[in-house]
């Protein structure tokens, strides 16, 4: 375990010089407080968990320090917002601070998001709100600790400097990391502006630092698309299976290696409901949640477009048909390991889509509901959730096919109860509960974000005290309009 200050960099991105990046220095917050930090994101970079108390932490999560070997700099891409391609994007409010090397050789950007205005600031002020960034830090660990791709979260610093949003908040910075900041966008940026030398450039570096098995392969940049739809694939598998909603699908918003990116008004569901839409400025739905398995496929669809210089189209399609395949194997192996099923069988699909309609329409709590399938004896876990359901015919008959499938199982009960418990969260990561957490940020008051950090990041083991962040969610909570202003 290293202290605070001897982190050593390696900045691969920053050496690609000035047409992929700018430099631009932080601009501090005032009187920095560090709001809560992840001992399992600090262990990443080989730093010990104390390094959290050190003072050095805020100062640089602030914008007053910075790392000796760091050298910040704004990344330049775009993207399609809303299904419209906006031709200038850009980190507009984060800078990549530079790429931390950890014992074990991993390359960890370090992003520090909300650090003032840059190049590609357009109209905003650089910043970001204690709010988002108490949502962004939250989600990252507990999106992890589901299983779920994601980039991490390191720090949040709080400070006094007032920003403007809707209202008048707090600015704060968010200290992110992930093994690339690289986005669907920085790709169509070099394509619609016609550079594609240099988007060829980005291809071949992108491939040797995260994609190397794809130089073994005679089409390189093909089986590069191919990766990044499969592992695209997979992580909106885990999505729909664990009832994440990301609410801004934008293609500057998709990471070139698959991990979920860039949060904003995200849910999870409360009670189930395929049709729901987190983002409260999203008025035709393009974001619903049932929309992110077609949505993520337009988004590989504007990613291969922008791959044409490089690789034929006749390839780029081929490997389009794979997604649907690849997402439904996925997502049907989590839902069946849901329902407690080691095996795998035709009919399994039935099953969970009829449950799902079952669910639609009801007031069945999406998490509580498998948590409580899993105990023992099932009979009675089913007749307890079984209050739950509007139309009740159709469950009992759902109830007894589930039966009939469980017993091709075999097994003992508590063996089940363990496997269910094992990949169905009894913590979920509630809008209410970040709302809660946040409003004692705000004045201060940064337990209630630890305490809710520390449970979130063990999302399935019971923990003794903690029973009140896995209740039902009260009405009020069930509809709060989140701001996708950040
Ligand atoms: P987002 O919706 O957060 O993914 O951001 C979309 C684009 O707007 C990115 O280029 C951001 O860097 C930029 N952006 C968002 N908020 C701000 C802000 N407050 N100031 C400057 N740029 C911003
Ligand atoms: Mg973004």
């Amino acid at each position: 375990m290293k202290p605070l200050d001897e982190l050593s960099f390696d900045n691969r991105f920053a050496r690609l010089g000035d047409t992929y990046s700018t430099a631009v220095l932080p601009q501090p917050l005032d009187e920095p407080k560090l709001v809560v930090a992840s001992p399992e994101a600090l262990t990443l970079l080989n730093l010990d968990p104390s390094v959290a108390e050190d003072p050095r932490l805020a100062q640089i999560g602030a914008g007053h320090a910075l790392w000796a070997e760091a050298e910040p700099r704004a990344m330049v891409y775009s993207g399609h917002q809303f299904g419209v391609y906006n031709p200038r994007l850009g980190d507009g409010r984060g800078l990549l601070l530079g790429e931390v090397v950890n014992d074990a050789g991993e390359h960890w950007d370090l992003h520090l998001k909300g650090a003032g205005s840059t190049p590609y600031s357009r109209m905003g002020d650089g910043r970001a709100v204690l709010r988002s960034s108490i949502r962004e830090f939250l989600a990252s660990e507990h999106l992890h600790a589901l299983g779920i791709p994601t980039s991490r979260a390191l720090c949040v610093t709080a400070s006094s400097t007032s920003v403007y949003r809707e209202r008048r908040e707090r600015g704060a910075m968010l200290i992110r990391l992930a093994q690339s900041h690289v986005r669907f966008g920085h790709f169509e940026y070099f394509y619609y502006t016609r550079q594609h030398d240099a988007l060829r450039e980005l291809v071949d570096q992108v491939i040797g630092w995260h994609y190397p098995d794809c130089l073994e392969h005679p089409e390189p940049y093909g089986s590069f698309f191919r990766q990044v739809l499969e592992r695209t694939a997979a992580m909106i598998a885990r999505w729909q299976a664990y009832g994440f909603c990301h609410g801004v699908m934008n293609t500057d918003n998709m990471s070139i290696l698959g991990i979920t990116f860039d949060f904003g008004p995200y849910a999870f569901l409360d009670d189930f409901d395929a049709r729901f839409i987190c983002n409260h400025s999203d008025d035709t739905g393009r974001y619903a949640f049932e929309n992110q398995v077609p949505i993520a496929h337009w988004n590989l669809a504007a990613l291969a477009q922008a791959l044409t210089p490089l690789v034929q189209v006749e390839a780029l399609r081929a490997s389009m048909e794979l997604f649907l395949p690849i997402y439904e194997a996925e997502w049907l192996d989590l839902m069946r390991r849901r329902l407690g099923f080691a095996s795998a069988r035709d009919e399994d699909k039935t099953l969970v889509q009829r449950l799902l309609r079952l669910m639609q329409g009801s007031a069945v709590d999406y998490t509580r509901f498998f948590r409580e399938l899993g105990d023992s004896p099932a009979d009675e876990a089913l007749r307890r959730l079984r209050e739950d359901f509007v139309n009740l015919p159709g469950f009992d008959a759902w109830a007894a096919d589930y039966r009939a499938r469980l017993a091709l199982e075999g097994g003992d009960p508590a063996g089940r109860r363990a496997r269910m418990h094992a990949v169905n969260p009894k913590y979920i990561l509630r809008n209410y509960l970040a709302q809660q957490a946040i409003e004692a940020a705000e004045q201060d008051n940064f337990g209630p974000v630890r305490e809710l950090h520390r449970v979130l990041a063990h999302p399935f083991d019971e923990q003794p005290g903690m029973q009140r962040y896995a209740e039902r969610p009260p009405e009020w909570g069930k509809h709060l309009e989140i701001s996708c202003s950040s």
